[in-house]
């Protein structure tokens, strides 16, 4: 692909407005486009002469019928599977019933034939099981050329990944390799009855708007979807399906990266994803030491530690407790967020929670306008009280039952 202006330009600047990424500037009453460019194309609509064009690569048509049954890429970690897979399973089977499809599952790495099988007791037709030494820790190259070759070699309609750290890496990469689109961060999945294109819904704007995204012309379709959003499949007895050992040649692999070692990250006792009660901390929390406030909060409540960007870009607590757009979408029984103001990105991880209690010192932050409770104050005042009072709720609470 590339961009050019052409001498049609009149110098109107309204594409310097819609460029997301400052790529554009007017010289000589003539916008020029710099390297930062990245060809999203958001400018070439709203030129009012037409005068930006971007020339895209004819790409040979795909026969839509070739492909057919719907994937789910089997995320697993030293076999264990990642929980999204089920939900992602859960959902697949509902479009493979649709379309009349089977329910398959990539699942690639080592040691993997238990894994497999139990996968089989979940409603999945076919588990595709690469199963090589090589491929025992996750590794974005090695991964990628496993998955497109799988993809070749048996055509799938529909693949689902979750939106996991691993999934958001493995998706795109896939997806450019086989040229095809992926739709980031689905929340509804669906098949159009006429085309039988699957329909990938996603929040857009923030979460201000549903898109519904269709890949017309090119398969296979490919989606992540948000962990938490859909119901799990359980199993069925007696379910019959099959599992498929693919041979791919690992020494044909050439890798850039290698894992060195993995590090297992000790801070998260509780994961955020499955906390029934989160307690965040965002920039008003001020400082790295002072986020033991947030903690000790967390644990006088049998909570998990949560944060905003902010916090995460700041260095005061690592990136696996991020709620938020660029981070992970929770939905707890009570989410507290501590000096948070209110981000449209930090909203859309965490506003399904059940109750929202808010803790700022500016009665104007917007995150009141979506909390059940508002608390206006110094958090370093606030928490420590709160903590004082669960702590003696709980030592009353002895007492009573010891009477
Ligand atoms: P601020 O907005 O600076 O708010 C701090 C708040 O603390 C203020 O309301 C202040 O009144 C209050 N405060 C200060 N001191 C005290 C005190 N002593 N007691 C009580 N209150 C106090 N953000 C996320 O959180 N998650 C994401 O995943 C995310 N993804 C993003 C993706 C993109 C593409 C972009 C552009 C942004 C993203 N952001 C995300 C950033 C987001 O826009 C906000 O910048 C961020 O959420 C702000 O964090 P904050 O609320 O902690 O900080
Ligand atoms: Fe900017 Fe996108 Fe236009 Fe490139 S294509 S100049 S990045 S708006
Ligand atoms: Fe030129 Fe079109 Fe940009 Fe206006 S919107 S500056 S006419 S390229």
């Amino acid at each position: 692909m590339s961009i050019r202006v052409t001498d049609a330009c009149i110098g109107c600047g309204i594409c310097l407005q819609q460029c997301p990424f400052g790529a554009i500037e007017l010289k000589e009453n003539m916008a020029v486009i710099s390297d930062s460019c990245t060809l999203c194309g958001s400018c070439e609509s709203v030129c009012p002469v037409q005068a930006i064009q971007i020339e895209r690569e004819k790409q040979a048509a795909v026969n839509l019928r070739d492909y057919q049954d719907v994937w789910v890429f089997g995320e697993q970690r030293n076999g264990e599977i990642n929980s999204v897979v089920y939900e992602l399973i859960g959902e697949g089977r509902k479009l493979a019933d649709k379309l009349g499809e089977q329910l398959c599952v990539a699942l690639i790495g080592s040691q993997l034939s238990a894994a497999a099988d139990d996968l089989l007791q979940y409603g999945v037709n076919k588990v595709y099981l690469v199963d090589e030494h090589e491929l025992s820790v996750y590794n974005d190259e090695s991964y990628t050329s496993v998955m497109v070759d799988l993809i070749n070699s048996y055509q799938p309609s529909i693949i689902l990944l979750g939106a996991t750290t691993i999934g958001r890496s493995l998706g795109p990469r896939v997806a450019a390799r086989i040229k095809t689109g992926l739709t980031a961060d689905c929340t509804g999945l669906d098949i159009d009855q006429e085309t039988q294109n699957l329909l990938q819904t996603r929040p857009a704007f923030g979460g201000n708007i549903m898109a519904t995204i269709v890949c017309k012309n090119n398969r296979p379709q490919m989606a992540t979807v948000r962990p938490r959003v859909m119901n799990a499949a359980s199993p069925i007895n007696g379910f019959q399906g099959k599992v498929q050992q693919h041979d791919f040649d690992t020494s044909e692999l050439t890798m850039k990266t290698r894992v060195l070692e993995v590090i297992e990250e000790m801070t998260e006792l509780i994961k955020i994803e499955e906390a029934d009660i989160i307690v965040s901390g965002g920039r008003g929390v001020g400082t790295p030491g002072n986020f033991k406030l947030i903690a000790d909060l967390a644990q006088a409540l049998g909570g998990a530690v949560g944060a905003s960007r902010a916090a995460v870009d700041n260095g005061w607590i690592p990136y696996a407790h991020q709620v938020g757009q660029t981070g992970k979408t929770v939905g707890p029984k009570i989410y507290i967020a501590c000096g948070i103001s209110g981000a449209v990105q930090h909203l859309v991880g965490m506003k399904s929670s059940d109750v929202i209690i808010a803790i700022n010192k500016d009665p104007e932050a917007p995150i009141f306008n979506h909390a059940t409770f508002g608390l206006v104050g110094d958090l370093n005042q606030i928490i420590p009280e709160m903590i004082k009072k669960i702590k003696q709720g709980r030592i009353k609470e002895a007492a009573a039952t010891s009477e």
